[in-house]
């Protein structure tokens, strides 16, 4: 008998459990991808395998109404902030500038003074869809070259013409690149892609108040049924108002699992409370860049 209501018990504790996991609802509002790139392979200027209707059609699948579009080279985001199709959707294009004309730009823009100019000259045209809102994403694979003169120059451009800046760095970058310009509004990108551990996060959070923090390939985010590690979780709600989410299509396959990323983020912002949730899903990037 003792050992029946001891296995009933058990029973009772894991069905518990189950419903639990199970009876978080997915976050149902509008999505804001704050790290789209339409870069050269996924179109190669026109046809594909992934043309402009695939994109509007798996953005629109998927919920999102709003991204920061940067590409390599630079045509692939003007050509999303010219499209008819993408406005029609409904879909509002965020352009920055990318640093990247071709792959061997990845390794050398911070001390190349012909990405500069190129970037002044990039501003100055703007797109269909407006003025450039932000520069990046640039990579540093070495936070020293934080320090290129490029780099520098950069940050300070972005800062003067408030522009956000989207960084894929680590935690030592952060600190170089914000020396340069204390006001710069940085975005960064992954939030520690090298694995900065959450107090380190939490403390550079807490040093700069306009640094924001993108969610896309951060090791150690989510848990048990997809929903945030606890450590994510009591930093997104100690700082509701400095994460965003982000496909990051790099690469065409993440575009082919597109749809399967943004339900990912569905399934966690769901396990928050309803504004927290409607914060990092949407409204602190429709805030950022001003949209409705
Ligand atoms: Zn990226």
């Amino acid at each position: 008998m003792k050992k029946t209501v001891h296995w009933l018990s058990i029973f009772v504790f894991a069905l518990f459990s189950c419903v639990c996991v199970f009876a978080q609802t997915p976050y149902t509002g509008p999505l804001f991808d704050a790290h789209l790139h339409y870069n050269e392979e996924a179109w190669n200027g026109k046809l594909g395998p992934h043309n402009v209707p695939d994109v509007v059609g798996r953005l629109s699948r998927s919920g999102v109404k709003a991204f920061v579009g940067n590409s390599r080279p630079n045509a692939g985001t003007i050509t999303l902030a010219a499209s008819a199709e993408v406005k029609s959707a409904g879909i509002k294009v965020v352009p920055f500038i990318r640093l990247y004309r071709n792959r061997a730009d990845y390794t050398g823009w911070f001390a190349d003074e012909s990405i500069y100019q190129m970037v002044l000259a990039e501003y100055a045209k703007g797109t269909a869809s407006g003025a450039y809102k932000g520069i990046g994403e640039f990579h540093l694979y070495d936070s020293a070259n934080a320090n290129g003169k490029v780099a520098k120059k950069l940050m300070r451009f972005a800062q003067d013409k408030q522009l956000a800046v989207l960084a894929h760095v680590d935690d030592t970058a952060i600190d170089l690149l914000m020396a340069h310009a204390p006001q710069a509004r940085l975005i960064w990108a992954h939030t520690g892609i090298g694995g900065a551990s959450a107090e380190r996060v939490r403390s550079l959070l807490t040093k700069y108040p306009k640094l924001m923090g993108e969610l896309s390939y951060r090791p150690g985010l989510t848990c048990d049924g997809g929903q945030l590690c606890p450590e994510w979780r009591s930093l997104v709600l100690d700082f509701p108002d400095r994460f965003l989410i982000g496909s990051d299509t790099w690469v065409n396959q993440r575009w082919v699992y597109y749809e399967e990323l943004m339900t990912g983020y569905r399934t966690w912002l769901g396990g928050l409370p309803a504004d927290v949730a409607s914060n990092i899903g949407w409204r602190n990037g429709a805030k950022l860049f001003g949209l409705n």
